[in-house]
């Protein structure tokens, strides 16, 4: 160490304390890295590797940044889920003795960073701790809006979707951490991770006062430790942590939010098509950010959805109060960011100014509301606060056409301070006393294109053409400057005006952001306000949208049954039939109720039958957020849970489709189901080979039916399980019909009640235009194999439900079963595992005949 230069030693030991950022060493204009971190920047960065001597005899490697295009690099750094430790030089270098001191000022991470976000998505840190047993104390904060979240949740899978699902950009966790749980975040895509001792937490612990419970505290906790540690200031706008139960909201599976695209499509991942992107009609972007969670978290209580469904009912029905207060929201700015901002310090004159416009909104929004007739959308207006103190505030200091950048200042109005009106009067005299001089000294000398300048270095002048010198001939001009065809010069007179104007502008300027930084702390102490006032009116926002929506597609007002009945009349899928032209979209009704809580749907490939299934969802789902529903109309059980699982084959985005995977979720479903749940079961069984499959969807059919009796869509393409619903009492057949015209088929979309009569999976090959022959062969194909399924079956009805293969029976007959069964293997068709599972199989059943002979 003490072979390095004094700097170097101060740089290394800085270093050392944050090992896991990018040390940005501040040096004069640049902020400059050093060793690894300056070999790796310059990579990520595409910036210059240079180096520097640093008292030793190899040359330091070395890379920079200039200080005021800085953001721009260390957003790019974050983005890619480093950190960044800002490092400042914390004294002024004129009065340092030796080393200038230098410490970090602010770590940036991936979680911590609040510039440059999407202003329609949350930006959360997230925290995971582990309790007794399985259990685990979650939370979440948002840097930007201050909004935090704690919960203790019953296993390690629950708390790994209340993360996944908030998407937390960052994951902070004890440091006794063990690497399995790591690796299980990395699985689910999340890439940036801090750890900190539970030891030494320290943070404000009045942000905790709502809580009650100490498990609940744990790991909130650690992220305000960890915003503390890494702002290094008060948060003053972080607000008090929100406790919530996972049982307070109806669950969805990450895997089943994924299949039902509740917030992103499952092809790209991106926001279009999915159920956000449909019903996001919110105006503010903290409109957005609400509607998002409250899709992501529909409620399980009657009460609450109820008071939600008629607030919209109400916004539905007053289109002119809705489309006027759909304007007036135009104007209001992202109040809690806004919020953030002012807390952090980074807020400029031109976001007061936007923060002044949306408070001057408030009282208009509360009039609007209050214009339609609904006693608890008028107690909502009541109860809003609509700041007007800051907003006058606001109104009196700055001006409506305020700059982003406070140094220079000029954003407060005439009239607000009185010693700064004086400092403006005396450098807008000064300069109409400078436009009066210029005439003066025209006159005087009689050069008319005698002109008075300013520049920065020189400061004012008289300017005269070479040619004119002639002209000045008093000792009052005194040279200043010589251009190529001109001189300048000053005089006492206009020397003295100058000083009298520079140090009023430069007085005005300090003076502006005194006054700036005296509104910004009062504002600050506003701040819970302003907080309260954002969720009211992105509140507001999302019952319009609602309101907006289903308006503009013809929703109803879903009811609530008594008895867990479900009765959709002439349902939508509310995405697909927005994609859909108009009219196209074929609607379909849907009853289930005690006596009939399962059904099993066939129907061609391509007929609907995942569509149809989505759809109940999807119509339950937004029942349960408060919005009215894609349908003629809706009774509906009020869900607890909903599970959604699709047959590997058909589970084309996850990539990892493989059979064990759909198993594995079915498991989840079968565990976790009540019978006040709704299960899809869609092709379940379809990722192994047909009796295989085909077994265990019937396995998994009677399970479900006898054990769990949970509302339940099945689809099948194995027809042979449309007679479970004679053994089977409450499981009933309904199907996705097609005609056959000319010997083609249509789809007709409707569902229908009875199992499916026939597979038109020829026909849709024909559609495709395969050749001719082909599909005559196929159709010649397919009546050698009904006739064979027909002698099948007989025996299969001998022998009872169930003994697929294994069949105990006479010799020859299952001789002829294995001959069967190896002629109809398409053996082209099977990867090598299969092929090996198949011989394997044929080889135990030839065994036991050998046994048996
Ligand atoms: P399946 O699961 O039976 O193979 P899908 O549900 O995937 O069929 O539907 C296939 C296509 O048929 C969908 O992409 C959609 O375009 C169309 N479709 C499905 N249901 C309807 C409907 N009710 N009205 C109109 N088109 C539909
Ligand atoms: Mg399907």
């Amino acid at each position: 160490m003490t072979k390095y230069t004094p700097m170097m030693q101060q740089y290394l030991r800085i270093k050392a304390e944050v090992p896991d950022a990018f040390l940005f060493f501040r040096l004069g204009d640049f902020y400059e890295m050093f060793f690894e971190d300056a070999l790796k920047a310059s990579k990520e960065l595409e910036i210059t590797l240079t180096a520097r001597g640093g008292g030793t005899e190899d040359k330091i490697p070395m890379c920079g940044v200039p200080y005021h295009s800085a953001a721009s690099y260390i957003e790019k750094l974050v983005e890619r889920g480093f950190k960044v430790a800002l490092c400042e030089q914390t004294e002024d270098p004129k009065h340092a003795k030796g080393v200038v001191r230098r410490e970090i000022v602010q770590m940036i991470t991936p979680g911590t960073a609040v510039n440059a976000l999407n202003e329609r998505e949350n930006h959360f840190l997230g925290a995971a701790v582990q309790l007794s047993g399985d259990r685990y104390s979650v939370a979440y904060l948002d840097l930007s809006t201050g909004e935090s979240k704690a919960a203790v949740v019953g296993s390690e899978d629950l708390m790994l979707q209340e993360i996944t699902m908030i998407k937390a950009k960052e994951i902070i966790l004890p440091s006794s951490v063990n690497e399995a749980l790591i690796k299980k975040f990395q699985d689910r895509g999340m890439s940036a991770f801090s750890k900190v001792d539970t030891e030494t937490l320290s943070f404000d612990k009045g942000l905790l006062s709502e809580l009650e419970d100490d498990e609940v505290k744990k790991g909130i906790s650690l992220l305000l430790h960890y915003t503390a540690d890494t702002q290094k200031r008060a948060l003053e706008h972080l607000q008090k942590t929100e406790q919530y139960e996972v049982n307070a909201y109806l669950q969805i599976d990450p895997n089943s939010k994924r299949n039902l695209e509740l917030t992103e499509n499952t092809r790209s991942g991106s926001k279009k098509g999915s159920l956000v992107w449909l019903l996001d009609e919110t105006v503010t972007a903290m409109g957005s950010r609400q509607l998002k969670h409250w899709v992501e978290r529909p409620l399980i209580n009657k009460h609450s959805i109820n008071e939600r469904l008629n607030l919209v009912e109400s916004l539905k029905n007053h289109f002119f109060e809705r489309e006027s207060l759909r304007e007036l929201l135009q104007n209001v700015y992202d109040l809690e960011r806004l919020a953030g901002r002012v807390a952090f310090g980074s807020v400029n004159p031109r976001d007061l100014v936007q923060l002044k416009k949306s408070l001057q909104q408030v009282p208009f929004i509360k009039e609007k509301l209050n214009e339609i007739p609904d006693e608890e959308l008028r107690s909502r207006a009541d109860s809003m606060d609509a700041c007007s103190d800051i907003a006058e505030l606001l109104d009196n200091s700055i001006d409506d056409q305020a700059p982003m950048i406070i140094k220079d200042g000029n954003f407060i109005k005439d009239g607000y301070s009185e010693e700064l009106d004086q400092y403006k009067d005396a450098s807008r005299n000064g300069k109409k006393w400078i436009a009066e001089l210029e005439q003066k000294e025209k006159s005087i000398t009689g050069i008319k294109s005698l002109k008075i300048g300013y520049n920065r270095i020189f400061g004012y002048y008289i300017e005269v053409t070479k040619s004119n010198l002639s002209g000045l001939n008093d000792e009052r001009y005194e040279r200043r400057q010589t251009l190529s065809n001109a001189e300048r010069f000053i005089t006492p007179e206009l020397k003295e005006k100058e000083t009298l104007i520079l140090e009023a502008e430069e007085k005005s300027v300090e003076l502006e952001n005194q006054i700036f930084q005296v509104i910004r702390e009062r504002v600050k102490k506003e701040i819970p306000r302003i907080q309260r006032l954002a969720k009211e009116i992105s509140e507001v926002d999302v019952l319009q949208a609602f309101a907006y929506v289903s308006e503009k597609r013809h929703y109803v007002k879903p009811v609530f049954s008594e008895n867990q009945t479900l009765n959709i009349e002439e349902g939508r899928h509310p995405v697909i039939e927005k994609v859909m032209n108009l009219n196209e979209y074929v609607p379909n009704s849907c009853t289930m109720d005690e006596s009939r809580s399962m059904l099993l749907i066939t129907g061609p490939n391509m007929s609907g039958k995942s569509t149809y299934m989505r759809q109940v969802a999807l119509i339950s789902v937004m029942a349960q957020m408060g919005c009215f529903v894609p349908a003629d109309r809706a009774e509906l059980p009020v869900f607890d849970r909903i599970f959604t699982r699709i047959g590997a084959a058909d589970d084309l985005v996850s990539g990892q489709s493989t059979f064990m995977v759909e198993m594995l979720e079915a498991k989840h479903a079968l565990e976790h189901a009540t019978e006040n749940s709704l299960i899809l079961f869609d092709e379940i069984g379809r990722g192994t080979s047909t009796y295989d499959g085909m077994s265990l969807a019937q396995a998994i059919i009677e399970y479900v039916h006898d054990s769990i009796n949970a509302k339940t869509l099945f689809s099948t393409h194995y027809h042979e399980l449309v007679d479970l619903s004679s053994k089977l009492e409450r499981m009933k057949n309904i199907h996705v019909a097609a005609a056959e015209q000319d010997g083609r088929v249509i789809f007709l979309h409707k569902v229908k009640e009875g199992p499916a009569d026939k597979s038109y999976g020829i026909h849709v090959a024909e559609l495709a235009d395969l050749p001719a022959s082909l599909i005559s062969r196929a159709n010649e194909l397919l009546l050698e194999f009904e006739a064979e399924k027909s002698s099948q079956t007989k025996e299969l009805s001998e022998e009872g439900q169930m003994t697929l293969f294994d069949l105990p029976v006479k010799n020859n007959q299952a001789e002829n079963k294995v001959i069967k069964e190896i002629q109809k293997m398409n053996v082209l068709e099977m990867t090598p595992m299969e092929a090996m599972n198949e011989l394997y199989k044929l080889q135990k059943k030839a065994g036991k005949l050998v046994a048996k002979s």
